[in-house]
């Protein structure tokens, strides 16, 4: 290992497992089944959005200068609520067409009132404002045939599903979820629901990680616990080589004898790096087992989980050309104070309230990188530079959880 790179800063790390490319793949999808991939192309608007001129109220539409001198009463000449019913009708001086929101504008009208500002009967209208221009919602006001809308590598996210929709597409390419092998080591680990024997927890980081394989729209593959032996080790990694296009796995990462994922990775893989100055989650590594990219997240549950949001989330949206938004930083205001570490940058959990003044930060819970709890009852992470003072009544950088 003499020159693998050791305890180095977290963006020399990312730097380092950038250079790892994997092929993605990309195939077709239904719009109901996008929310969360990641589009493989962009995507140009098959249709001019709106298609046509319509309202964008429920109201009567007129010749703008029949309304200039409120009330003006107007005749009715017929109704449009839907597309066809304006096709024989020309507004004329003096005239009006009751019209539904969304429904075509016809020929003759350049102007809309809603009807609240309106009183009517079967033959004539009154409106007591002028009529407004801007409630006509124009062809291609919002996207135009051929334009790109949406770009590759976007995250499809509800309002994009619905953006994809109304460009005309009904089948989406996207970015091939990747498969993701989670293993998790340790003698100790038992499954939820078996009984704990003396000196045995149970293994709650797979279900962590893979809960975070999915936020970030990828597919996890939780393989079976592995003992601290070599063999076992041996056979799941080859295992997960061959089967999937990442490798996670938790424990046994540290110093010790016993910490067989690095031990097996100096002996028998390909290690890029080791040891990150990253707190909780000093000891990761990141490297190749039969030319499939692994991460060895250490076995602390809250370290687990921020190596996950701080290296491997980035890996896994750089090697899949992913955009954001899906990580969200934001600055708040510390209302307790919180500690920094010397050369390490540090991540402490707090819950974020919105006031007036803006977001305040409070560190309520014990920091132990053993206390999940820690993430779970937080709404952020600050991120603290190393060396660093703060006080209460600091702003501090908040990665929201
Ligand atoms: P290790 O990194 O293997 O030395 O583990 C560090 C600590 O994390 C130990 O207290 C382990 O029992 C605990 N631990 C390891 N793996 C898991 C897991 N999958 N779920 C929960 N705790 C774990
Ligand atoms: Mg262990």
């Amino acid at each position: 290992m003499a020159e693998t790179p050791y305890f180095i800063e977290v963006e020399e790390a990312l730097k380092i497992c950038f250079r790892t490319k994997i092929q993605t793949e990309t195939e077709l999808t239904g719009l109901d089944a996008s929310y969360q991939r990641i589009l493989a192309t962009d995507l140009h608007s098959l249709v001019n959005d709106p298609p046509f001129d319509n309202s964008a109220m429920d109201g009567f539409a007129m010749r703008y200068e029949d309304t200039t001198n409120p009330p003006s009463t107007l005749e009715i000449i017929g109704t449009i609520q839907a597309a066809g019913q304006e096709d024989n009708i020309t507004v004329g001086p003096g005239q009006a067409v009751r019209i539904m929101t969304g429904a075509p504008m016809p020929k003759g009208a350049d102007s809309i009132l809603q009807v609240e500002l309106t009183s009517s009967d079967d033959s004539s209208v009154i409106l007591q404002k002028e009529g407004m221009k801007h409630f006509i919602r124009k062809q291609g006001e919002n996207l135009t045939k051929g334009q790109v809308a949406l770009k590759a590598g976007t995250f499809l996210t509800p309002s994009r599903i619905g953006l994809c929709a109304t460009m005309g597409h009904n089948s989406i390419p996207v970015v091939k979820r990747l498969r993701v092998a989670i293993i998790s080591t340790g003698d100790e680990l038992k499954q939820p629901g078996d009984k704990l024997e003396r000196g045995e927890i149970y293994e709650s980081n797979s279900f962590g990680l893979a809960g975070l394989v999915k936020w970030l729209g990828h597919h996890p593959v939780r393989m079976h616990c592995v003992g601290d032996t070599l063999d076992s080790l041996r056979e799941s990694l080859n295992t997960a080589a061959e089967d999937c296009d990442l490798i996670l796995t938790s424990g046994g990462v540290s110093m010790g004898e016993w910490d067989l994922v690095r031990k097996i990775m100096e002996d028998e893989g390909d290690v890029h790096f080791w040891r990150v100055k990253l707190r909780p989650g000093s000891p990761p590594l990141f490297g190749l087992w039969k030319d499939t990219p692994i991460f060895g997240l250490p076995g602390n549950p809250v370290s687990s989980h921020v190596v996950f949001r701080i290296l491997v989330g980035p890996w896994i949206r750089n090697a899949t050309s992913a955009t954001g938004p899906i990580e969200v930083r934001a600055f708040a205001k510390l209302a307790t104070t919180v500690k920094p570490t010397k050369d390490s940058l540090t991540l402490r959990r707090v819950t974020i309230e919105t006031t007036e003044e803006g977001l305040v930060a409070h560190q309520k819970i014990h920091q132990g990188s053993g206390n999940l709890a820690s993430i779970a009852y937080s709404e952020g992470m600050a991120v603290l530079q190393p060396e660093r003072e703060y006080s209460i009544g600091d702003m501090v950088e908040v990665m929201i959880i």
